[in-house]
């Protein structure tokens, strides 16, 4: 059983990290981003409303991507293996509800991953990755909200005594492996 949060800016290798443990391991990954770009392509009403935040770089309002979170949350295979997040929480409610929701489920995280990347390194990837909301002022725009919106968790956890940080600028392996040394796994 893994419970774990990645944080850390866009670009961090979040995805990434989140996706290699999960397979490995056999724990749900459980991204919001994805989510939301599901929902926008099959074009449902959440999409919909996602859609004119993503495209600006501005957050989806907590009350959806809370709900969105504690749906996904009280599913079987949440229960049986953990969960790896992936972009969520995003702001203080977020986690405050996170904390809440496991709570309820007596589930407690193992461990916050903060993946931390330089400013000049994150515009780079971002702007190689060409994804639709990649575009220079987007991603401006998306760094602003992480300093001001999510980067106060760094704290949050921290006073939890549950944060690790990992230098995510390097060989992908290797940062694997610290995150699983983190995580008291084998690797
Ligand atoms: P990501 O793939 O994690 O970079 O997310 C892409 C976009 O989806 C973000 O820029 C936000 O607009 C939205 N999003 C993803 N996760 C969240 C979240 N936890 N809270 C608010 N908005 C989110």
């Amino acid at each position: 059983m893994i419970k774990v949060v990645f944080l850390g800016p866009p670009g961090a290798g979040k995805g990434t990290q989140a996706e290699r443990i999960a397979k490995k391991y056999n724990v749900p990954h459980i991204s919001t981003g994805d989510i939301l770009r599901e929902a926008v392509k099959e074009g449902t009403e959440l999409g919909r409303i996602a859609k004119s935040y993503m495209d600006k770089g501005e957050l989806v309002p907590d009350e959806i991507i809370i709900g969105i979170i504690k749906e996904r949350l009280s599913q079987p295979d949440v229960k049986e293996r953990g969960f790896i997040l992936d972009g969520f929480p995003r702001t203080l409610a977020q986690a405050e509800a996170l904390d809440k929701m496991l709570e309820e489920l007596s589930m407690p995280l193992d461990r916050v991953i903060y993946l931390n990347v330089d400013d000049e390194e994150i515009v780079k990837r971002l702007l190689a990755r060409g994804r639709a909301d990649d575009t220079e002022e987007v991603i401006r725009n998306r760094l602003r909200v992480y300093r001001e919106q999510t980067a106060p968790l760094i704290d949050y956890y921290s006073e939890k005594c549950i944060l690790a940080e990992v230098y995510g600028v390097g060989d992908i392996d290797g940062i694997t492996k610290k995150i699983e040394e983190f995580l008291g796994l084998e690797g």
